[in-house]
Formats: C-alpha cells, sequence, structure tokens
C-alpha cells in the first residue's frame, strides 16, 4: 500500500482550540461575566441557557444537570419503577445507557440493534418485553435517530416509559407518521443529553440536561436533580446534587449559538465521504434512515471484521486517527456478568463491535484534511 505524503495540517479526530478560536473572546466574557456576579450553583446563566436551548427544541421544557450520565439516571428516577423493573437497552451503545439503570437496582435487560442505523430493532425489543418492563432507553447513536415510529408505538402498546439517550443527537430530527418533523430527545417521556466537551455541544467540562413535554415531570426532575428538594431545606424526595455549572451554562449560551452552522459543517464532511466512499469494496458508508436527520457526532463506516484492525493501523500511518466506538457490546463488558449474558445472544452487536470504524469527522476539518481521510481509505481500499 502507498505511503501518502505527510499532510500539511495533522488531522485529528477533535480540534477543540480550532472550534473555540473564532468565539474565543465571546467565552472569555462569559466566563468574566460570572466570575464577577460569582454566582457559581444556580447563577442566572442556567436558566437562560435552560430556555434558550428550549427554544432550539421546539419548547420542550430543558432541566440542566451535571452531566449525561445522571441525565439518564434522573430520568429513569423519575418514572418511579419497582426495585428489579427490567429496562430494555441496546447491546450496542456506550455503557453509560445501561449503568444508569444498574446503579439504581433496576435490571438492565439488552436487545439487539439494527446493523444499518445502530439503533434499537424494535423486533427485538418487542420480543424482550415482558409484564416487568417499566422503561425502554432508546440510543440515538452517532447523531441519527433510532427507530422511533416503531419504537413510540411499542412503548404505548405495551405501557411503558421511553427515554431517548441523545447524547450524540442534539439537534436531530425525525419524521414520524404524521405531524411536523420530531426533535430528538423530546419524543419518549424524557430525553436525556451529555455536554461533555466532545459532543456536539459541548462544555469544558461536564455538564448535561434532560428534556420533557410534560410541566409536571419538569418540575419533579429540577426537584430530583437538586437533593430532591421542593424548596430550601425542604426535602420532598431523595434526589441527586447533579447541576450544571453557572461557568459551564455561561460557555454553553454562547456555543448553542453556533451549533446550527456547526451541525451544518459536520453534514457537509458526511456528504463529502458518502460521495467519495460510496463505491469502495468491503466498505460500507453510514446507512441514512429517511425518517432522521444525522447531525453526525461520529461518522462510522463498517469494514469486513479481518480487515478492520488493518485499516485502522494503516490510517494511523498516513496520520489519520480513527476510532473503534465501541470494541465491546454491553452484555459482554465484564461488571455486568451477573446478568447472564453470552456471547452470540446479540449477534448484530457483536459483529458491530467487529467492523465499525468512526473517521474524523469535526466542524473545522477543512477541504484539505478531509481529502487526507478520504485518500488513506481509498488508497487501502483499492
Ligand atoms: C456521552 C454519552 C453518555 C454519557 O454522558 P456523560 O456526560 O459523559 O455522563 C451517555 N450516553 C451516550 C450515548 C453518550 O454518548
Amino acid at each position: 500500500m502507498p505511503t501518502l505524503p505527510a499532510p500539511v495540517i495533522p488531522v485529528q479526530l477533535l480540534d477543540l482550540a480550532a472550534q473555540h478560536a473564532p468565539i474565543q473572546a465571546e467565552m472569555e466574557a462569559a466566563l468574566q461575566g460570572v466570575l464577577r456576579a460569582a454566582a457559581f450553583i444556580q447563577g442566572p446563566a442556567v436558566g437562560q441557557f435552560a430556555q434558550e436551548l428550549s427554544q432550539y427544541l421546539g419548547e420542550a421544557e430543558v432541566i440542566p444537570c451535571g452531566n449525561g450520565t445522571d441525565a439518564l439516571q434522573l430520568a429513569l428516577m423519575s418514572l418511579r419503577l419497582p426495585a428489579g423493573a427490567e429496562v430494555i437497552v441496546p447491546a450496542f451503545t456506550y455503557v453509560a445507557t445501561m449503568e444508569a439503570v444498574a446503579i439504581l437496582g433496576l435490571r438492565p435487560v439488552c436487545a439487539d440493534v439494527l446493523p444499518g442505523t445502530f439503533g434499537l430493532d424494535p423486533a427485538a425489543v418487542a420480543a424482550a418485553i415482558t409484564p416487568r418492563t417499566g422503561a425502554i432507553i432508546a440510543v440515538h447513536l452517532f447523531g441519527q435517530c433510532a427507530d422511533l415510529g416503531a419504537l413510540t408505538r411499542l412503548a404505548r402498546q405495551h405501557q411503558v416509559a421511553l427515554i431517548e439517550d441523545n447524547a450524540q443527537a442534539i439537534g436531530a430530527t425525525y419524521q414520524l407518521a404524521d405531524g411536523p418533523p420530531a426533535v430528538a430527545g423530546t419524543v419518549g417521556e424524557v430525553g436525556t443529553t451529555s455536554f461533555f466537551p466532545s459532543k456536539n455541544l459541548g462544555a469544558l467540562g461536564d455538564g448535561g440536561a434532560l428534556f420533557t413535554r410534560d410541566p409536571a415531570r419538569a418540575t419533579y426532575l429540577r426537584q430530583l436533580a437538586n437533593h430532591g428538594q421542593t424548596r430550601k431545606y425542604y426535602h420532598e424526595h431523595i434526589g441527586l446534587n447533579s447541576r450544571l455549572d453557572t461557568l459551564q451554562a455561561a460557555v454553553l449560551r454562547v456555543k448553542l449559538r453556533h451549533l446550527p452552522a456547526w451541525t451544518a459543517a459536520r453534514q457537509q464532511v458526511a456528504a463529502y465521504y458518502d460521495a467519495a466512499l460510496t463505491e469502495l469494496p468491503g466498505l460500507r458508508i453510514p446507512v441514512r434512515d429517511p425518517r432522521s436527520t444525522h447531525v453526525f457526532h461520529q461518522y462510522t463506516i463498517t469494514v469486513a471484521p479481518d480487515r478492520r484492525d488493518a485499516l485502522q493501523a494503516y490510517l494511523r500511518e498516513q496520520g489519520v486517527p480513527s476510532v473503534v466506538y465501541y470494541p465491546v457490546p454491553t452484555h459482554l463488558q465484564p461488571a455486568y456478568q451477573y446478568l447472564g449474558y453470552r456471547a452470540g445472544q446479540f449477534p448484530v452487536a457483536e459483529q458491530l463491535c467487529r467492523t465499525v470504524l468512526s473517521l474524523p469527522i469535526h466542524p473545522c476539518l477543512d477541504q484539505e484534511q478531509q481529502q487526507r481521510v478520504v485518500e488513506a481509505v481509498r488508497a487501502f481500499s483499492s
């Protein structure tokens, strides 16, 4: 295989420095405002950010919290499920989706995903539902919605709650059978997101939020996220200390204004990759569900299992980083052995762990860097 000339500007998986450069002054001013006002916990920027994010999400209620994992835990707490209730989670996702279930003493029940979109397979979910099922957590993996149409129908039919883990798909929309496109994270009983720095809307540290269209649930979630208090020192519920820092909220207000442009830039990179990589033998570009937009948190290809690691090694040699999200399916993680799952039970998830590879995608990937990624992948594949 050819060795390509060294790229002029190194290709990075994530380039927060480049992304921040044009808004550095705005972010510094926002941070200084908080420093001067010295209201670090639940300062005004938290409520302002929640309001602005709510507008962006089509007026859903937004409840800021400490991080995306807490958001999942709070979402589950708000359902008041009995101890030991089952919660269906994808066998292919980031572990937090499952961790939040287990930490509450609920039982994670894995279900397989679809090979194209990587989202929960509705048929697998239907087969996993029992009288003990309390909720389904759909993950909009890599930036595209799971099959929200089928999953909402299933949840309604079986009277179980639908939680959307929207840590990777903020701003994506989904066309349900009727009505205008629905906003990811606002379709189920509760949606959750993360502002971990590498997410599409990232803070300068940890942060998260919940979404709901039910005002009563929003009130309950706000209390749960703040020690279960209804007013200061009156604790009606057992809650968490999970609040979004005012400093983070101030920065997120600045960054939210740029999110639509950043999303568009990610989609442009994806379109370029799609066109350049679509015909390559043994390689599949991301499958687009026509009902969903895709905000490309990741651009994830699949390649033959016996070629994947070699492709990754070749890309690395050519100065192109890539990542396997995720190498181990949730049901085979050592921490979850107690659930009694075996290899072979969720074949699609297991196969994806052997075949996926995420290529660099971020809003500041310039034309030359994109070309380098494409050339390296093509050089390996031809
Ligand atoms: C990042 C992520 C989380 C966890 O968010 P944190 O803010 O890191 O706790 C949960 N689910 C998915 C799908 C994620 O990508």
